[in-house]
């Protein structure tokens, strides 16, 4: 019985004389690999040779400080839940005194962790951050042996105070512009808020 009009019947053709040969399609496959010599490389000799990465390429991410130099993450949850990967994990923990200069908020993450593994580089992170503490580079991440190494903790994560990453391309001028504006307490680090 015929449940659609769609199936097809198999005909089973006898073979000509060069399909019983094999030799013409072998003939035919070392031609089709022979012209591949000839054509553009698809790889790249990675790390010798990088492939020019596009302007809005999302990699590894990072986490943050103020111009102060103060964590920018207030462990407020929002980019976990924000996370279809469920890749991001954290531990709040209160900011005592005397750690305005570590910690911008009175909240800071004591632990943060993204499983890169999980990671699909959605960038919806980044979206969901009120405090612009987390953003997406493009640094690629590193590959490793063990699943334990894909778990990057705030030692991976956090910006190191020497060496800044530029995330202004990845801002709007107009929050760059807003961010200049310190009458908004928002955008005091720890250094105004002394003046
Ligand atoms: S980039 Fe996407 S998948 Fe990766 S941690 Fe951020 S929200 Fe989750
Ligand atoms: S990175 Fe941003 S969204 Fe995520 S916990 Fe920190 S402040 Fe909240």
């Amino acid at each position: 019985m015929q449940l659609t009009n769609r199936s097809i019947q198999v005909v089973k053709k006898e073979l000509t004389l060069s399909e019983r040969l094999y030799f013409p399609a072998i003939i035919k496959g070392m031609l089709i690999t022979l012209s591949h010599l000839f054509k553009r490389k698809a790889t790249v000799k990675y790390p010798d040779q990088e492939r020019e990465l596009a302007a809005v390429y999302r990699g590894q991410h990072v986490l943050k400080r103020d111009e102060a130099g103060a964590e920018r993450c207030t462990a407020c949850g929002l980019c976990a839940v924000a996370c279809p990967a469920e890749a991001i994990t954290m531990e709040s923990a209160e900011r005592k005194k005397g750690e305005e200069n570590l910690y911008r908020e009175e909240k800071y993450a004591k632990i943060y962790e993204i499983n890169m593994l999980r990671c699909i580089f959605c960038g919806l992170c980044e979206d969901a951050c009120p405090k612009e503490a987390i953003f997406l580079t493009d640094r690629i991440v590193p590959s490793s042996f063990t699943r334990g190494e894909e778990v990057f903790g705030k030692d991976l994560l956090v910006e190191s105070l020497t060496e800044r990453v530029d995330v202004t391309k990845r801002q709007t001028p107009e929050v760059l512009s807003f961010k200049n504006d310190k009458k908004h307490k928002h955008n005091q680090t720890y250094l105004d808020r002394k003046k």
